[in-house]
């Protein structure tokens, strides 16, 4: 079990020095048990405390960085089993796999595709991670070469998969400085992926059909000196599969046990792309540090990464854009001013359906702290006094030279109260939602 902050507190020097950053010792050692305060922060701590400390002071599970530079994806060390809790930290990795029994020409045009799977999504550009070179050929020269071509050939980190040793060790030497993932290690190799994995210092990623064989795996791993290792409990479908990563989770969260201590990997193959998707964004959920999929068609790993997106935002802190004048466009003195909330989702659907009524125009998105327009509503963060501010604010007025101010439909209710605080301005109820703003604009501008 995991030591409470008493634990910790009773081998602290308690001098209360506040060198750590906390007011007492007691304070520190309550951060620590919550993992959010680490023991070097205590520059006055004893060896003897450091040793019995340090072990228990280590994340519950391990970070473990694949790949390198921009595209360095690290995953694990989660403190919780429910984001309500605290938060998820490191976004699970979505990899595309790419098989070596593809020719140059097709290995080409798959690689093509996956380096271009980027996305704009609520202001933010989300793109996969990793390309996984998976051994389907069997053979170790067809192996290298590919995984030669995609080393050189993306930007994204790299997994190799294969269960041959000698077919490994012919594909890493292809990778230079990428640091792969090693993934295939199990009862019939491990000794030799683990003896691999250590030499080119790259995580080594072991799998097995059930959680005993995967922990001897993980152990086995660690004792041949590996200290990256990423579990992959191979089950026999999502079903038991979810429920293996979960006991995974659990294990290394409420138990402390540090054998499960590491990121898990999934690979995601159904012949119905809908299900794959689907499955895929389940184990992203339900915990799997890294989703390989085969599909790679946009519709198919847009949805998976708006997932992640969702599952690794704070749910605390809704995500906002800044509360300032946002151009559509050109827009000109002449052009349509409306207001929304700040909430990212609010603003920037609604800002698609300017931008798709081809109608430049200005949108005030109001501070509401992120909430949007019904509940910031309904909670007074949306009200004249705010609206009239936020206008101020902008400056909209020495940019256009109408007073014409598009409100959302949700809160007619407000027009009233608005025209009292906006005298020189006239209030044009908008449409309820935002799909009705292009033939509003269309219609009313
Ligand atoms: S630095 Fe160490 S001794 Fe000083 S208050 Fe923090 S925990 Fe206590």
């Amino acid at each position: 079990m995991a030591l409470t902050g008493l634990d910790i507190f009773k081998l602290l020097p308690k001098t209360n020095c506040k060198k750590c950053g906390k007011p007492t010792c007691l304070a520190f050692a309550m951060q620590m048990a919550q993992k959010k305060a680490s023991l070097d922060e205590c520059p006055d701590v004893s060896e003897e405390s450091k040793g019995k400390l340090g072990s228990a002071s280590a994340p519950p599970i391990k970070l473990v960085s694949i790949g390198r530079g921009d595209k360095e994806v690290k995953v694990g060390e989660e403190n919780v089993l429910f984001r309500h809790e605290e938060k998820f930290y490191n976004p699970t990795g979505v990899a595309v796999t790419i098989g070596d029994d593809l020719d140059e020409a097709g290995l080409k045009e798959r690689l093509d595709k996956i380096n271009a799977l980027k996305f704009h999504r609520v202001g933010t550009d989300i793109e996969i991670d990793l390309a996984a070179v998976v051994n389907k050929s069997g053979d170790a020269g067809k192996f290298a070469a590919a995984a030669k071509y995609v080393s050189a050939n993306t930007h994204l980190s790299m997994i190799l998969d294969s269960n041959s040793v000698d077919n490994m060790k012919a594909a890493i030497g292809e990778c230079g400085d990428k640091k792969p993932l090693v993934h295939g290690a199990d009862n019939g190799n491990l000794d030799g992926m683990a003896m691999l994995a250590k030499e080119n210092k790259c995580p080594l990623g072991v799998k097995a059909g059930s959680l005993e064989e995967l922990a001897d795996l993980a152990e086995n791993a660690k004792k041949a000196g590996v200290e990256d290792v990423v579990l992959n409990y191979d089950g026999p479908g999502l079903k038991d599969n979810l429920k293996g990563l979960t006991t995974i989770r659990r294990a290394a969260l409420k138990k402390n046990f540090r054998t499960f201590g590491f990121p898990t990997i999934n690979f995601v193959n159904d012949d119905d792309p809908f299900q794959e998707t689907s499955n895929a964004s389940a184990y992203l959920a339900k915990y799997s540090g890294i989703v390989a999929v085969n599909g790679l068609e946009p519709w198919q790993i847009m949805p998976l990464l708006t997932v992640r997106q969702n599952v690794y935002t704070d749910p605390q802190k809704p995500v906002q854009v800044e509360a300032k004048l946002h151009e559509v466009g050109q827009p000109d003195e002449n052009s349509p001013v409306m207001f929304t909330t700040n909430f990212s989702l609010t603003y920037y659907t609604v800002e698609g359906e300017v931008e798709a009524s081809r109608i430049a125009s200005y949108i005030i998105p109001v501070d509401t702290e992120g909430t949007s327009v019904l509940t910031a509503y309904s909670g007074d963060k949306l009200n004249e006094k705010v609206v009239l501010k936020a206008i101020t604010d902008s400056k909209i007025e020495e940019k256009v030279k109408h007073r014409k101010l598009i409100i959302p439909g949700l809160i007619a209710v407000l027009a009233a109260k608005l025209k009292d605080e906006l005298k020189d301005w006239e209030i044009l109820v908008g449409p309820k939602e935002a799909s009705g703003l292009s033939s509003f604009l269309k219609s009313n501008w």
